[in-house]
């Protein structure tokens, strides 16, 4: 419980400074962004393909900072959360284009299971829960690689009254040391990770009365988040 203070406090830190700081990155990042655009056609109309990349290089930076600030944004507190009662196959339906697209990039299959036709309703946002699977997608293609195969399973866990999606990969796994750190903030092993994918991902869930458990082994790794559902 005291390590769940702790944890709670440095994310209300963190929420908190990025309140307060994000608008004062965003905007001139957004000037900037606009700008190098110009230059960047400019560049291209005159042949100077070398220093095109260039400004291409820094607008995937400057995306990567808008990403990170958005991950930021989204750990501070003041949120207004539209919570509905919402069938989640729609949101899934909804960002599975997405998904697959990713995947078959990089030579992934996606296998999307659902193991009825209709659900109970889930009491939630459907933005957030969006956000919440596209990052557990993205964790588990980052994993991966190249090939392999993702899986997303909805299912009911009637012993627990709560609605299971599960998002399943073939990768390396997770190892046993980074199990208790990887819901932590800025904990990553990504060279360029942000490491607060996941505590994002837990603060929803746990904001909607949910619960994310995670299972891994050499065969890859499944994330579990459970849903509680109206009957
Ligand atoms: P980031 O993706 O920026 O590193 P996250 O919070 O999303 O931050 O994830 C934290 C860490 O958890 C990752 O760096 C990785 O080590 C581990 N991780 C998360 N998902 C998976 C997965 N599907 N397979 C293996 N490792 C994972
Ligand atoms: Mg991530």
């Amino acid at each position: 419980l005291e390590e769940q203070i702790q944890r709670n406090d440095r994310l209300a830190t963190i929420g908190q400074i990025a309140a307060g700081t994000a608008h004062e990155i965003r905007n001139p990042l957004t000037s900037i962004k606009g700008f190098l655009q110009v230059i960047k056609y400019a560049l291209k109309e005159k042949g100077h393909v070398k220093e095109q990349g260039y400004t291409e290089i820094m607008l995937r930076e400057i995306n990567r900072i808008n990403s990170l600030v958005s991950e930021f944004l989204l750990l501070s507190k003041p949120r207004n959360i539209k919570l509905r009662p919402l069938q989640v196959t729609d949101v899934w339906n909804e960002m599975l284009p997405i998904v697959e697209n990713e995947a078959l990039l990089h030579n992934m299959e996606v296998h999307f299971v659902t193991e009825r036709s209709l659900f109970p309703l889930v009491v939630a946002d459907s933005e957030l829960l969006k956000q919440v699977f596209l990052n557990l997608c993205k964790n588990a293609i980052e994993a991966m690689g190249e090939g392999g195969m993702l899986t997303v399973r909805i299912r009911l866990e009637e012993a627990e009254q709560k609605l299971a999606v599960d998002v399943q990969d073939t990768g390396p796994g997770i190892p046993a040391y980074a199990l208790d750190k990887i819901f932590d903030p800025f904990f990553t092993t990504k060279e360029n990770g942000t490491g607060l994918g996941l505590p994002v991902c837990q603060k929803i869930i746990h904001e909607i009365g949910g619960m994310i458990r995670v299972s891994s082994k050499e065969w890859g790794t499944v994330f579990t988040v459970l849903l509680p559902y109206i009957d």
